[in-house]
């Protein structure tokens, strides 16, 4: 039975990718040896470093005004980061639309002056709608603007293209890669990779070079951006083999033909599951059509009391880890780039035949 595996975070990673990674597990290129067992300084190793900073440049559309990180501490590693080397004792704008954000606005508060807005409403329809970005209150000289294009634990994302007075930093931890998104609109943007890019313990950095100079050197050196850009992500040993990965991450991306074309099938597959949960009086996803989540569907059941049943049933077909967050309850589908979109047809077939047998 193929199993389908819809878990937000660590995710599902590609058929091929897996694949290759077993291939050359322990004798990587003809060295008798594993990626993972190279030193970080050898010039085979800087070869794969340099080929994933290269495929991501390329697969983002990146000038040579930007610089790639790879740093340690994941997607809350960056919640602590951002402030330490861009607040510089003035004051930044972190806007609100769910879990996420407000978790970046908690780690920030730590360090400096934060002005925090929630920017979520409820519509006429009593779903959560996110303000359009002219009505966002930016003060003057704020330090940064920060905010999560995708809230992966609310199903919320903003297709808004970003235009502040003000530098903008996002968290792109569940959307990276999945759409074309113009990063000369951003000035900094990071992500974990568990969720599009490939295992925990790395987070990808992509940052403007003029920012790097706000970097001061009292902060936590593997913090620190304008050292780590210095050192080539190497400024301690990184994560070789999380970076190995997504280097055949990206490379598969180039080889399907890209962000573009990757942001067609995520369409597709949003829009099948979007359509069987709206055409149905049993399933409900209560967030405006306009930011409907591509990456992250979450979706209620009528009567909760069959969430169980629903779980275990669809555990039976091979659809796993479809349970909801622990503070929204009920499902939560997360179709990433690696899920085909076989996999959103099964889940939607299991969910019609569940409605038509229990609903
Ligand atoms: C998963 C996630 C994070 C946190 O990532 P960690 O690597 O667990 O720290 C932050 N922001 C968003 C949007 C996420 O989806």
């Amino acid at each position: 039975m193929t199993v389908y595996n819809f878990c937000a975070g660590p995710a599902k990673l590609p058929d091929e990718v897996m694949i290759k990674a077993q291939q050359e597990f322990r004798d990587w290129n003809n060295t008798g040896c594993s990626v993972m067992e190279l030193s970080h300084r050898c010039k085979e190793y800087i070869a794969v470093y340099d080929a994933a900073v290269a495929s991501l440049k390329k697969l983002l559309n990146l000038s040579d005004e930007y610089s790639v990180l790879f740093m340690h501490g994941g997607g809350r590693g960056q919640f602590a980061a951002v402030p330490m080397n861009l607040l510089n004792n003035g004051t930044a704008n972190y806007f609100q639309t769910g879990s996420w954000s407000k978790a970046a606005v908690a780690e920030a508060q730590k360090f400096g002056n934060i002005e925090n807005e929630i920017v979520t409403f409820n519509n006429e329809l009593d779903q959560t709608q996110v303000k359009e970005f002219k009505d966002w209150n930016v003060k003057d000289n704020s330090a940064y603007v920060h905010y999560c294009p995708n809230e992966t634990v609310d199903g919320i994302e903003i297709f808004e293209t970003p235009s502040f007075d003000a530098p903008v930093v996002a968290d792109l931890s569940s959307t990276i890669l999945s759409r074309t998104m113009d990063i000369n609109n951003f000035d900094l943007i990071y992500a974990g990779a568990q969720k599009n890019i490939g295992p925990s313990g790395v987070s990808v950095v992509v940052i403007k070079n003029e920012l790097l100079a706000r970097s001061d050197d009292k902060i936590p050196a593997i913090l620190n951006y304008k050292l780590t850009a210095e050192n080539g992500s190497m400024f301690n040993t990184p994560p070789t083999y999380a970076i190995y990965l997504a280097k055949l991450v990206f490379d598969w991306l180039l080889d399907k033909g890209g962000v573009e074309a990757q942001e067609k099938l995520n369409i597709a597959k949003a829009e099948l599951l979007y359509k069987a949960i709206d055409d149905s009086n049993f399933y409900s996803n209560k967030v405006a059509p306009q930011n409907r989540s591509r990456m992250n569907v979450p979706f209620h059941l009528a009567n909760p009391e069959l969430d169980k049943l629903f779980l275990q049933q669809a555990e039976l077909q091979g659809l796993v880890a479809l349970k909801g967050h622990r503070i929204v309850g009920g499902m939560r589908a997360s179709i990433y780039n690696a899920m085909p979109i076989e996999g959103v047809q099964t889940l939607v077939e299991f969910m019609k035949e569940f409605e038509r047998t229990h609903g």
